[in-house]
């Protein structure tokens, strides 16, 4: 039942029920405990075209827009965020990044192993001293004859360990100029090039967080994406589909934690009535559908905006920014909801929580996002 051009988000959202129902669910707690990255299970999302979402047929993607990747994603992050999260960072990130900027040479070199998941890809801007503030980058890359040698470290890089290829970015130029940074597609086993800490993290655990470290590491002028110094500019276009996929990946997360609290609202009795019959509690259930359906709505748009090829910088910082606050308000009150069930990890709702968190740090905090927001407004 893979993935085809035109199809439809209910047939997107039946084919991910069955395979989070098979492959999934039941083994989603103990990847969670244990840290780890079930890259199996990512081998099946690219059976099924998903992890080549947006990639065109001639490629070997599914050849489909922001509103399918949105739905998958979503549908898949309602179940578990963090294979939301890897499979968002693996197609916006990594393969959107030589979908957007490489030659065509790179795409066929590149794209077929990504969009199918025979290789799983990774995509290197954060290092440790330089988060928000990615424009002063340390980690360089120095030109000898037609090949760059590249110094430094990349911190927090989904797939930073079982990833086959990693798009960087690195300093080629003065620190401060926004030209100054160029992109490179690095493929693991490349001399100089490996990987450091895995990070253990409060959520999102089955997803790959890992150091990516750079001694001496050569790589050839063929591996340059784009032209020298335009690396910077690249990522922040890349960002700007990225922070879509974010927003679809707090959407899953927070309908997942509404849905089990409603649910569970109408199960459990005290005083003698199913909890939802207080309006303590029913008021919660309202304000979180609410604030998922505005969230919801935002996020569709700015898919529709990039399908439509219009600018989406405002609309996906604007998507990315609030549909995260509201997953975390979202999964907040959901444990809530279950009360002290809500805090073991009988009930689905503290991994909610957990993982909820991250989407309001991940490609540009809240307080990025609000920035890159007024900055568009007061331009
Ligand atoms: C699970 C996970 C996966 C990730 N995956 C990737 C990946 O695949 N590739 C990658 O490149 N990166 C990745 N990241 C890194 C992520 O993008 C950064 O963590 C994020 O951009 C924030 O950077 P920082 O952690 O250095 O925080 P900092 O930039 O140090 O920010 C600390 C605090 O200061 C605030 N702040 C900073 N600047 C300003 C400002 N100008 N105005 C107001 N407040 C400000 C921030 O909002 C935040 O609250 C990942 C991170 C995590 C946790």
């Amino acid at each position: 039942m893979e993935l085809h051009a035109h199809d439809t988000l209910d047939h997107i959202k039946s084919m991910i029920k069955d395979l989070t129902d098979r492959d999934l669910r039941p083994f989603m707690d103990e990847w969670d405990e244990k840290q780890i990255f079930p890259v199996e299970f990512f081998k099946k999302l690219g059976e099924l075209g998903l992890m080549g979402v947006l990639v065109p047929e001639s490629y070997n993607g599914s050849g489909l827009g922001y509103k399918e990747y949105v739905t998958a994603i979503s549908e898949l992050a309602s179940v578990d965020g963090s294979i939301g999260l890897s499979m968002a960072a693996h197609n916006s990130l990594c393969t959107g990044h030589i979908l957007q900027f490489a030659s065509e040479e790179q795409k066929l070199r590149w794209l077929p192993k990504l969009a199918t998941a025979e290789w799983i890809g990774a995509w290197g801007l954060t290092e440790p001293n330089t988060g928000s503030d990615a424009g002063n980058m340390k980690t360089t890359a120095v030109r000898d004859g037609d090949h760059w040698v590249i110094n430094g470290a990349k911190n927090f890089i989904t797939h930073g360990i079982s990833g086959n290829l990693a798009v960087v970015i690195v300093r080629t130029g003065e620190i401060g100029d926004s030209h100054g940074m160029t992109a490179f597609a690095i493929e693991k086993g490349t001399e100089g090039f490996s990987s450091g800490k895995k990070e253990n993290k409060m959520g999102m655990r089955a997803s790959e967080t890992a150091e990516l470290i750079f001694d001496h590491c050569r790589v050839s002028n063929e591996n340059m994406i784009g032209k020298e110094g335009e690396g910077f500019v690249q990522s922040l276009k890349v960002l700007d589909g990225g922070r879509i996929s974010i927003a679809a990946l707090s959407l899953g997360i927070a309908q997942g934690a509404f849905n089990a609290a409603l649910n569970y609202s109408q199960e459990r009795y005290q005083f003698n009535q199913p909890i939802a019959k207080f309006q303590g509690i029913s008021f919660k259930l309202a304000d979180m559908a609410t604030k998922i359906e505005a969230a919801k709505a935002l996020t569709y748009r700015a898919a529709d905006y990039k399908d439509k090829g219009k600018s989406v910088t405002l609309e996906s910082a604007m998507a990315k920014y609030y549909a995260s606050e509201v997953a975390v308000e979202v999964a907040n009150e959901a444990v809530q909801i279950f009360g002290g069930y809500g805090y073991t990890k009988d009930f689905p709702v503290e991994k909610y929580y957990r993982d909820a968190k991250l989407c309001t740090i991940g490609e540009g905090t809240s307080e990025i996002q609000k920035l890159v927001i007024a900055r568009n407004l007061l331009k």
